[in-house]
């Protein structure tokens, strides 16, 4: 796939690597780091980047490394994608913000109009924008409270749903995100996931057990009639991939419609064909009422959406939703951008394709490894689950050991998982075939030494 630009020549599509990973270079710009930024913004790989696209990283000391992250599911599109790049640089040109609640631009509706659209179910909808994937998830528990006068928000186990006060009290896990950072926000529930690799009586029982489970949750706890949202994603993220067994989402969804509660679904990291669907909810045929959105929405630049039933979103009275920068115009310009290379390159059937061929590689290993537990994803995104080897135990150093042999050899991966033992494979759509396969040729070699 071309990756050339109007900024410049292609990328070389070649995994390079010319010193140690890091190299001297990315050690000095590494050492100031730890001297003007806390340690609290962490760091999965001290390589710095000077340039990126198609499917790989280019280092200040000229490595070039696969790249298996996509900044985490954004650059679906790869970076500094041609359209985005040139749609972009007309815009800087043009203005750079107004504050489209002060006055308006054209691209931001274009872009609102487009999502009401594409996503799921074809109800009247609305949309409006944001910035990030966590004001996104806050937004949606604004409305929903609202246009329920109801308080409660369901979330699940493994749940990711961002670092403000609201979403770090939305998710799951207490290690890093929410530890310390205490009180949280109240009128928060956390019910079970159906979770198959982990489901005490068996993949077979696991989508109506814990759909049963949930719902009992909801029923005695908290009473449904004072649920305004259920918050969940179709694919858990940062929990570590996990796909809720099916029938499970469209049992919840079922609970929600018969009790008034708003469905969110939160496609933050699943959304714009990364599963080889545009959203992961088409998957079952999920029709959510409220979708948040963002990550791979706009190739990099910062930009997330809420997009819901007509009747939800126009409840809420002027001025009582929005943000400085919330739709800044060349971040809808990106998605735009982003809209048309998706379609236009054929990118849901690409991260079908990607999916087809990891998997298979990946099952084969798992035959191979008795410490890798559970191989499962969607599209181009895929994890491995790592255990001691004949138990269920999560293995986070052997994770760990992995992941760091790969970076060493040129290959960024990312982990995940609540128990941090779960490596996620993340590629740009965009990636050529060649490096995909080099990648996991890689992966593979790292796995038979550890
Ligand atoms: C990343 C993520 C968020 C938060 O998005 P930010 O842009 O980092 O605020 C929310 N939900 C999910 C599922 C995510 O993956």
């Amino acid at each position: 796939m071309s990756t050339s630009t109007q900024g410049g020549p292609a990328l070389p599509q070649e995994r390079r690597v010319v010193t140690e990973i890091p190299g001297p270079k990315s050690r000095e710009m590494f050492a100031r780091k730890q001297s003007a930024v806390p340690q609290g913004i962490g760091t999965t790989l001290p390589v710095f980047v000077t340039r990126a696209g198609g499917g790989v990283l280019v280092d200040a000391d000229g490595n070039s490394l696969i790249d298996f992250g996509s900044g985490i599911a954004v650059t679906s599109v790869g970076n500094a994608a041609p359209r985005v790049v040139e749609r972009v640089r007309r815009q800087v040109g043009e203005f750079t913000h107004t504050c489209f609640m002060v006055t308006p631009y054209e691209s931001y509706v274009e872009v609102c109009e487009r999502l009401n659209q594409i996503t799921p179910g074809d109800h009247t909808k609305r949309t409006f924008l944001v910035s990030t994937g966590a004001e996104a998830v806050e937004n949606a528990v604004k409305v929903a409270r609202l246009a329920t006068g109801r308080q409660g928000v369901v979330v699940f186990d493994h749940g990711y749903h961002g670092r403000t006060l609201l979403t770090m009290s939305l998710t799951a896990k207490n290690m890093p995100y929410k530890q310390g950072f205490g009180p949280f926000a109240p009128e928060v529930y956390r019910a079970p996931l159906a979770y198959p690799f982990r489901w005490p009586t068996g993949r077979e029982n696991c989508a109506e057990e814990a759909a049963a489970q949930a719902i009992e949750l909801i029923d005695k706890q908290v009473g449904a009639g004072n649920v305004a949202a259920v918050v969940i994603e179709p694919i858990a993220g940062e929990g570590g991939f996990v796909e809720p067994a099916r029938g499970f989402l469209p049992r919840i969804l079922e609970y929600c419609r018969a009790n008034g509660i708003v469905f969110v679904a939160d496609e933050v990291q699943t959304g714009f064909a990364r599963t080889g669907d545009l959203f992961a909810c088409e998957d079952e045929g999920i029709v959510p009422d409220i979708i948040c959105t963002a990550k791979g929405i706009a190739g990099g630049l910062p930009l997330a959406a809420v997009t819901g039933r007509a009747e939800l979103l126009d409840k809420v009275h002027a001025g009582g939703l929005g943000g400085t920068y919330a739709g800044n115009p060349l971040a809808c310009e990106a998605a735009l951008a982003v809209l048309e290379t998706i379609e236009e390159d054929g990118l849901v059937e690409r991260a079908r394709h990607i999916g087809s061929v990891m998997l298979p590689r990946l099952r084969r290993l798992a035959e191979q490894f008795g410490f890798i537990g559970d191989v499962r994803g969607r599209g181009a995104m895929i994890a491995i689950e790592l255990v001691r080897p004949g138990t269920k135990e999560p293995d986070p150093a052997v994770t760990a050991e992995i992941a760091k042999r790969c970076h060493a050899a040129g290959l960024l991966v990312l982990t995940a998982g609540t128990s941090g033992n779960v490596l996620r494979f993340l590629p740009p759509l965009v990636m050529p075939d060649h490096l995909l396969e080099e990648g996991l040729t890689i992966l593979e070699k790292a796995i038979s030494e550890v």
